[in-house]
């Protein structure tokens, strides 16, 4: 295992969904988004030990989107590709949460963002077949007449969206760095979006796609030598029967039974899907546990009292 931990702490990696960063509507204002970080910072700062060496990172969905329709509101100045606009997002939700722990428990070491980019490889399948919706949505019309690549994903007026690949993360470019941070004593926020997708390409080379941030944030906690992740959403539990009148949550499971929930389909793709498969490649990996909750049930979750928790 890649193991880059510099002086033997193992930090605990939280991955932020995005209802943890956002309240539930849109369009999110600037103060919208404020009241529902600080939400999130007290619940961590109130769970977590002031000792506890945490990373954490975090989803950009609505964030990014925004930034697409502003691009394409503004003709005068020119279009930025997506990598770019998720470097903004980590910036614009790094800073709102360094701000937020910061204000909850002021402490002698900061809080800082990383913006971290994330390698995958030119040759992913994932390229070849674009199924991550970004962005706006566009009448038949509209969608015709854009310079990429769109897909009909609703019903109604305006069905098409964006699409772009979503491949497999590979390495964290920034892995080490992050480390030392949090060996220095450093909480660390990155990976946001699931990072700044980039190939190695001669050098690094961002590329238009998104990484999955429950991906990445599984990528990262393994190759700090974590021993719990812990997947942040707006569900309590990963469930079987999600949605039925008989659904159950899942508690303490282990990643045989949870595999076979998974190849029976109980996952929603692109929601829950990535999160459960996350949780069992990081105990694949050796992790000891990964967890599924909300941020109010943390604490308990981590007590083995609440939330999906999966073992080997
Ligand atoms: P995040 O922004 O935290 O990544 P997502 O919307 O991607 O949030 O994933 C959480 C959502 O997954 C839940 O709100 C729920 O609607 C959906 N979901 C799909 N299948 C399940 C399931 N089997 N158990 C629990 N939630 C599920
Ligand atoms: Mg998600």
């Amino acid at each position: 295992m890649n193991d880059t931990r510099s002086d033997g702490t193992d930090p605990l990696v939280v991955a932020l969904g995005g209802n943890t960063l956002l309240g539930q509507h849109g369009p999110w204002t600037a103060d919208e988004q404020r009241s529902a970080v600080e939400r999130t910072a007290r619940h961590l700062t109130d769970t977590l030990d002031p000792g506890t060496d945490l990373v954490l990172t975090h989803g950009n969905g609505p964030q990014v989107g925004n930034l697409l329709v502003q691009q394409e509101a503004a003709a005068e100045t020119p279009q930025l590709p997506l990598d770019v606009l998720v470097a903004e997002t980590q910036a614009q939700i790094g800073y709102m949460l360094q701000q937020a722990l910061d204000n909850e428990r002021p402490t002698e070491t900061e809080v800082m963002t990383l913006v971290t980019q994330v390698v995958v490889d030119g040759d992913d399948p994932a390229f070849a077949r674009p199924t991550k919706p970004v962005g706006p949505f566009y009448t038949e019309t509209e969608a015709a007449e854009k310079p990429f690549e769109t897909r009909a994903v609703s019903d109604g007026e305006r069905p098409y969206r964006r699409v772009v690949p979503s491949p497999d993360p590979v390495e964290v470019v920034e892995a080490d760095e992050i480390a030392e941070l949090v060996a220095r004593g450093n909480t660390v926020v990155c990976a946001g979006g699931g990072g700044v997708p980039v190939v190695r390409d001669g050098g690094l080379r961002g590329v238009e796609a998104v990484v999955d941030k429950d991906r990445t944030s599984q990528l990262l906690a393994t190759a700090l030598g974590a021993d719990t992740l812990v997947l942040l959403t707006d569900v309590a539990h990963a469930y079987v029967n999600y949605g039925e009148a008989d659904q159950r949550p899942l508690g303490r499971v282990t990643a045989a039974d949870l595999r076979k929930h998974l190849d029976a389909e109980e996952f929603g793709e692109g929601s829950m899907q990535p999160k459960v498969e996350a949780c069992l490649r990081f105990v694949a990996a050796g992790g000891e546990r990964a967890i599924i909750t909300t941020p109010d049930q943390l604490g308990d979750a981590l007590a083995g009292e609440a939330g999906t928790r999966v073992v080997a």
